[in-house]
């Protein structure tokens, strides 16, 4: 089964259990600002579980394009290294506005899974909330999952939202207990079951999450929360196309179906042409690449240009990690936008604003990539010199691999190191635009280190100039716009420091 196949047969399926198909609401929420991005089906039926929305109907089917790359879901730095997680995926939801509840909603999905997908009964697992005796009975004695199949998960504590198995939407408002429905993909995959420390392997893949509304947490009159039952229960569901798919197409990762396959070739084949001239076809950033197009597409389709702040900096942010990948594999001129001409044939149908937009967003895309490549050929530049200066053996020098090689090895231990000073790489991030994950790249490719905590020193200082500045301008009452949007974006960064020094250490 294609994925458009499957995406068309779940909404087939709830609209014959009498729910009404609602088409996906854009990647950009439309009235509201505590969102960057839509991250789940619900968001379009928010006020509709609040009552503070009425529809001329109970029960809802979508598949929802999704975004989270930023804000309290971020997959952003999983993508290319997990078989499962993508900035861009399409949710597929079933939603009771006050009608069925969970007997019916788990009926529903089992029923759906096991006899429309016909995927093996023996392969699935279920996680109930530990106190949702509720669940767990239904699981157990109504559809017959064996009890060795059923993972009770409590809370996790000190976490802001109580844990996986709880749903809120904030610290008040409606939220109730979840069921999470688990594939396993068999003993040749790495990972746990769910709830046991290994589960975050990518053996057992959680493809749906049955969330049941059935509190309204409110503060009473001593601060402290209380639960009060809602009068009318609600559901709301949310399954991974993608993840689906990829159980469905008897492959173990999601960039193995079929509309990856050709997002992977034709991202290849871009790099290629740009100056790669044969890349490593298995390489993960082609894999990052093959992702980011959708994030950055469908973003710029819905009506987000690359900025400075908010959403235009989440889409200026993955646009360019995809050019630098593309980058390190060899690219040299623009070829990311390429790839909308790819990905408006693949999901074109489905979502007809990628053929609508696409000239447009080829544009934005390209100017973006323009931009940026430029920037990369000053920055490397600067960087070349200061290399050389260090002593660092050339590009394609094999004395370079071999630098390299014991550089990462020395990187943690006492032995000494060629370091790049981090107030260079601070410059060439600040005045430059060069990010610090790229000139960590190069150098590691070089044998050098970089010092990132003079990095973040550096960064750090700027910040509270910067903060200062802002404070003095309030201070003598000039209109002071502006300023909180730059220190996101410095935390942001300050935070990508250090996932350069992680993933710069364990090499991946
Ligand atoms: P995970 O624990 O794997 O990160 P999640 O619990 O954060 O997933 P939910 O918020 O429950 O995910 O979303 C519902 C479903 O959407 C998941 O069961 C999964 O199938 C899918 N999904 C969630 N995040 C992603 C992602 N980044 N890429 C692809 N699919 C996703
Ligand atoms: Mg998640
Ligand atoms: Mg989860
Ligand atoms: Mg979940």
């Amino acid at each position: 089964m294609k994925a458009s196949e499957i995406r068309s047969t779940f909404l087939s399926f709830f609209e014959g259990k009498g729910h009404t198909v609602v088409s996906s609401s854009p990647v950009i929420p439309g009235d509201d600002p505590t969102l960057l991005f839509t991250n789940a089906g619900m968001n379009q039926f928010k006020d509709v579980f609040l009552g503070f929305d009425k529809r001329p109907y109970m029960r809802a089917a979508t598949a929802q394009k999704c975004i989270r790359a930023g804000g309290k879901h971020n997959d952003l730095e999983n993508v290319g290294y997990t078989a499962r997680h993508h900035t861009f995926f399409e949710m597929l939801g079933n939603f009771s506005f006050g009608d069925y509840f969970k007997r019916d909603a788990l009926a529903f999905a089992w029923e759906l899974l096991t006899e429309v997908y016909k995927l093996p009964k023996e392969r699935l697992w279920a996680t109930v909330y530990a106190e949702d005796d509720e669940a767990y009975d239904i699981w157990k004695d109504v559809i017959g999952l064996p009890a060795e199949r059923i993972v009770r998960i409590g809370d996790n504590k000190g976490a802001r939202y109580a844990s996986d198995n709880f749903w809120m939407m904030g610290d008040t408002g409606p939220c109730g207990p979840c069921s999470e429905i688990f594939y396993d993909h068999g003993p040749d995959v790495a990972g746990g079951p769910p709830g046991s420390p290994e589960q975050d392997g990518d053996r057992y893949i959680e493809i749906w999450n049955n969330v049941f509304m059935q509190f309204n947490r409110q503060l009473d009159d001593k601060g402290a929360y209380q639960m009060h039952p809602l009068p009318k229960p609600s559901v709301d569901t949310g399954m991974g196309l993608e993840r689906l798919t990829a159980v469905l197409q008897h492959v173990h990762s999601n960039y193995e179906i079929d509309l990856f396959v050709t997002l992977l070739a034709a991202a290849k084949k871009a790099v290629d042409e740009s100056g790669a001239k044969d890349c490593d076809a298995a390489s993960p950033s082609l894999k990052v690449i093959a992702d980011h197009i959708r994030a950055c597409a469908f973003t710029v389709a819905d009506g987000v240009i690359p900025g400075n702040e908010g959403r235009g900096y989440v889409l200026r942010r993955i646009t360019r990690r995809a050019i630098r990948h593309g980058y390190k594999l060899g690219a040299r001129q623009p070829f990311f936008h390429r790839l909308v001409v790819d990905l408006a044939a693949e999901m074109g149908d489905a979502y007809p604003e990628l053929r609508r937009e696409k000239q447009r967003v080829m544009d934005v895309l390209k100017q973006e990539e323009e931009r940026f490549f430029q920037t990369i050929a000053t920055g490397m530049e600067i960087l070349e010199r200061a290399l050389a200066e260090l002593g660092a053996p050339g590009a394609t020098d094999a004395a370079g691999v071999r630098a390299a090689e014991q550089a990462t090895d020395a990187i943690g231990s006492s032995a000494k190191v060629r370091t790049l000073s981090g107030e260079l790489a601070f410059q060439l991030h600040d005045t430059y635009g060069f990010p610090l994950d790229l000139t960590a790249d190069v150098c590691r490719e070089r044998g050098v280190a970089v010092d990132t905590d003079a990095f973040e020193a550096a960064m750090k200082r700027q910040r509270e100039q910067a903060r200062a500045a802002g404070k003095f301008k309030v201070a003598q009452g000039l209109d002071y716009t502006g300023g909180d949007t730059s220190f996101h974006g410095y935390d942001k960064l300050v935070h990508d420091a250090a996932t350069v020094v992680a993933l710069y250490v364990d090499g991946s």
